[in-house]
């Protein structure tokens, strides 16, 4: 431990840019006071002290720190007038928690601390209000009980029940000063019994706690779960900084109030302050969600004069930060403070707008614009919303506090969310009256959130924003019972398990469950991804095998099709059928017949498929999968045909009973009866089927592989039975035909999967080049297109300066090129070692999600080197599903890659993606 490092910085000195050392709050505060905003004056801990303090096996405090602290009181007391533990003018201080990354009530505050019996009565007699002093010391006690001393809250909820229904109160502004008297003095009982001793009266004892209390929270249950699924590592913050803050007080009378908000609508984007507040309140007040606040506009007729300051604050904060800020207010006798700011979590609506607006109005540049949004976000604007069409009333109406539709059961509590939701898998809308920061995990398990108390900046609004989940806050008509596990909404009730609807567009709420409908661009992300597409180098196609999967994809940008996967399309009620005969065929001509079936379906596959993207190019992978996938499973076929020969032998003894009746002259009702059972199981027809079933056994059996991921798939098939690809390849180039001829412009691409030799593609090519000339005769003009392979075995990377000879471009598939570099089957991976890996940091990441750069990345750049060593204008992309992840596509872009290809839905991530490479390549 170094003591001469210096750990504690006054608000005036703390460089303001070092959120490292002194977290992103200390940090704030530091700027806030230095750029001459009214912040209350204060000091920051920082968050090597806490690292060192969590170092040390008992939990000392680092030597010399509470030395520094004394300094800093000192100081405070003189800027403030007040004195610490003074009994006659105290000074209150909050300290408060805040690492170097924003973690949103996941770490501890406390506030009012230099309360005691003494000083109480110096604020009581300061601010001739008792009913003040009072509330101020009951809320002191419970927040440093359960904070510092570990007390739980229901000890003091219970107390505090009694104390307002003996009372008759309905809200904590009815109690008076007596009862808040009462409620202190059963708090520090409560606080007595819990802990075996005495509240501790002293200050400097209860400073040296809390600050002790701050630090351990950083490595608490809550704080560590949130960095793990917020994937926060120690490299992006490490400790927590503790702030010490003098106290200003919202609760002062009417002229004094609190507030959260920010200079920008949060949900929107509007240009135009948005936040809430409270008279006569404290800040824990509106962040709770206890009251709920008022829209800001309302300050403008309560307190005009700081509704003015607060529209001055909003621009200075914006003008110094370039960027939306959120930040809490207080107002103490008609003086507006600032306590906090930080850059404001909105949704990806409000971001793009803003991004947008803010450019316009010169706040930021196009550059600036595009890198503050994270590409992944981007796919939140592409949420669900209620199907228009479906008329439904809603039971109750809440505040609309993060956009998005969801439905699902209603499950009460966290727990249950996480039990049914992440265990069971059934998707569940978190029901509850206010929620806290230990309900995160329901919050992750949920599909939506819905709260019967709070405003748009309670807990459950900022959480569900931030995670991009519908969110309803506040439907005031709801009550939940929790024990009960039931709500009750007017005259009806849902209980666990009921499907329930949201819409935390409009703040409604439904019984059971509405359909959702697509989303649309909105004119402000176009034009985003517009400058997107400005500065990006590689250009962004989709991964599409239907017409509308390409409509969708092109509507969101995507400049062609960089994988048809050809299989999908056999996968067809109308096809599988003729797809089974074309394997099971046990002569070339009855294969052939099939084929010829197949062939106008396929062409028409592909025409549809140049016509939507037309004149973009679109690239059509010839058939990949092992054949036998289309046939039926080898269990299945042994037990259907056990059972049809029980049926056989049935069928027999019916014809028999049949024939005896018939010589018996049995009556015409019975012979009716057995002519309608022999029409049914024909034992003729029944033999048939047998027959065929046997067939297809005996053709599961044979083409049966230990190993069909890397048995006979891809071109290896295309090669054995040249008389599938060579349908798809006359099926492809007499779509493009086609479609010249009816003035379509087109740019088909065939390319190869599988391929580990050259000599592969040569053959693939020498048919191709058969059918072309074909073709073009007989629609007398040659349709153009490149011939391309797949490059998804190591060899392929190794050889691919000869692949390069025959190939015009080369696809990355980095699905099986993944699992051919680790030699791991994707699905046992996963399901068995992969996420071990992963939890014990043998692998950072699955390989499969986000690409592997140091192993898969490097035979990326040998194939791309080699290949372009042959043939420079070898064209090269990636259509794996790595193709639509943004740390995948900084890599594609450093590697030199023209084109990624990715799902429709990710092609919008995938263009700010590839601007964010291209603005942060060096
Ligand atoms: C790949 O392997 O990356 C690829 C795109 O092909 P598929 O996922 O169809 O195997
Ligand atoms: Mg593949």
């Amino acid at each position: 431990m170094n003591t001469t490092t210096k750990h504690v910085f006054a608000f005036e000195d703390g460089d303001g840019k070092n959120k490292h050392l002194l977290g992103g709050k200390g940090a704030n505060l530091c700027e806030m006071t230095q750029i001459g905003l009214n912040v209350p004056p204060g000091f920051v801990i920082s968050t090597a002290a806490c690292l060192d303090y969590l170092a040390t096996p008992d939990h000392t405090l680092p030597a010399g720190i509470m030395d520094d602290v004394h300094t800093q009181m000192r100081a405070l007391e003189q800027k403030t007038g007040k004195g610490f533990g003074d009994s006659e003018n105290p000074l209150l201080v909050s300290v408060r928690s805040g690492s170097a990354m924003s973690m949103p009530g996941m770490m501890d505050t406390i506030l009012n601390l230099g309360l005691n019996e003494q000083t109480l009565q110096g604020v009581i007699r300061a601010t001739g209000d008792a009913r003040f002093g009072y509330d101020a010391y009951r809320r002191f006690i419970q927040l440093f009980g359960k904070v510092a001393l570990g007390v739980h809250d229901e000890a003091f909820d219970k107390e505090f029940a009694a104390i307002k229904e003996a009372a008759h109160a309905k809200q904590d502004v009815d109690l008076s000063a007596t009862d808040l008297k009462e409620t202190a003095e059963r708090f520090l009982k409560v606080v007595q019994n819990a802990t075996g001793r005495p509240f501790p009266s002293d200050p400097y004892e209860q400073l040296e706690i809390a600050i002790k209390a701050v630090f351990n929270s950083w490595g608490g249950k809550r704080a560590v779960d949130y960095r793990k699924q917020f994937h926060i590592t120690p490299e992006m913050a490490n400790g927590t900084a503790v702030n010490v803050v003098t106290m200003v007080f919202g609760n002062r009378g009417d002229d004094s109030a609190t507030g959260v908000a920010f200079t920008r609508n949060p949900a929107s984007g509007e240009n135009k302050l948005y936040g809430e507040y409270l008279v006569n309140a404290q800040g824990e007040d509106v962040v709770a969600g206890i009251r709920t606040p008022k829209p800001i506009d309302r300050l403008k007729v309560e307190m005009p004069e700081m509704a003015k300051q607060l529209d001055e604050l909003r621009d200075k904060l914006e003008s110094h930060y370039h960027e939306v800020q959120d930040f809490e207010f207080t107002i103490e006798q008609g003086q507006l403070y600032c306590l906090q700011t930080r850059n404001g979590k909105m949704n990806t609506v409000a971001m793009v707008r803003t991004s947008i607006e803010m450019e316009q109005e010169g706040l930021i540049n196009k550059q600036q614009a595009l890198l503050r949004i994270a590409p992944d976000s981007l796919e939140q604007m592409l949420f669900p919303r209620l199907d228009p069409t479906v008329k439904a009333d809603a039971v109750a109406q809440g505040l609309p506090a993060s956009p998005g539709a969801a439905s699902g059961i209603a499950v009460f509590d966290a727990d249950r969310a996480e039990q049914l939701g992440h265990e069971q898998g059934l998707k569940v809308i978190l029901v509850r009256e206010e929620t806290k920061p230990e309900d995160i995990h329901g919050f992750f398990a949920a599909e939506g959130i819905l709260t019967s108390r709070g405003g748009k900046t309670s807990h459950a609004a900022v959480v569900a924003r931030g995670m991009g989940k519908p969110c309803v806050a506040g439907a005031e008509g709801i009550s939940v019972d929790v024990d009960r596990r039931e709500a009750r909404v007017g005259l009806t009730s849902f209980k666990e398990g009921d499907v329930i609807t949201l819409d935390g567009t409009t703040g409604k709420v439904y019984l059971g469950a509405i359909p959702t409908v697509e989303p649309d661009f909105t004119p402000e992300l176009n034009t985003l991804l517009g400058w997107a597409d400005a500065v990006a180098r590689l250009k962004v196609l989709a991964n599409a095998d239907t017409p509308d999967d390409a409509r969708r994809a092109r509507s969101y940008g995507a400049v062609g099709i960089g994988l048809a996967r050809t299989e999908r399309m056999f996968n067809d009620v109308e096809r599988l059928p003729i797809v089974i005969e074309m394997i099971v065929a046990e002569t070339p001509e009855k294969r052939q017949e099939a084929l010829d079936r197949l062939l106008p379906l396929q062409r028409k596959d592909f025409r549809e498929l140049f016509e939507v993207m037309s004149p973009n190019p679109v690239t059509i992978r010839l058939l990949d999968p092992p054949i036998h996938e289309f046939l039926p499973d080898e269990h299945v076929l042994e037990r259907e045909l056990s059972e049809l020969r029980v049926l056989a032998q049935n069928a027999r003894g019916v014809t028999v009973l049949a024939g005896a009746m018939g010589l018996l002259h049995a009556s015409d009702a019975l012979r009716h009866e057995v002519d309608t059972a022999r029409r049914h199981i024909d034992p003729a027809v029944v033999e048939e089927v047998i027959a065929k079933k046997e067939a297809m056994l005996r053709k599961v059996r044979a083409l049966y592989e230990t190993n069909p991921m890397l048995g006979h798939r891809g071109v290896r098939l295309g090669i054995t039975f040249p008389e599938i690809y060579q349908m798809q390849v006359r099926a492809i180039l007499e779509a493009a035909a086609e479609c010249a001829k009816a003035g379509i412009q087109v740019k088909p691409q065939i390319k190869v999967p599988q391929v580990c030799t050259a000599a592969e593609l040569r053959k693939v090519k020498t048919f191709v080049d058969t059918i072309h000339a074909e073709v073009a005769e007989r629609y007398g003009k040659p349709v153009s297109f490149k011939f391309g392979t797949m490059i998804e075995v190591v060899r392929a990377c190794l050889r691919a300066e000869s692949l390069a000879e025959e190939a015009e471009f080369f696809s990355f598939g980095t699905n099986d090129l993944t699992q051919a570099t680790f030699s791991f089957s994707r699905e046992d991976a996963e399901n068995k070692f992969l996420p071990l890996y992963n939890q014990s940091g043998i692998l950072q990441d699955n390989p499969f999600d986000v690409l592997d750069v140091k192993g898969v990345g490097k035979l990326m750049k040998l194939a791309v080197d080699w290949g372009r060593s042959v043939k420079p204008d070898l064209h090269v992309g990636i259509c794996g599903e790595h193709g639509g992840h943004p740390a995948s596509i900084a890599f594609c872009h450093e590697a030199g890659l023209d084109y990624v290809s990715c799902s429709g839905p990710r092609v919008p991530v995938a263009r700010l993606a590839a601007a964010h490479a291209a603005l942060l390549a060096d």
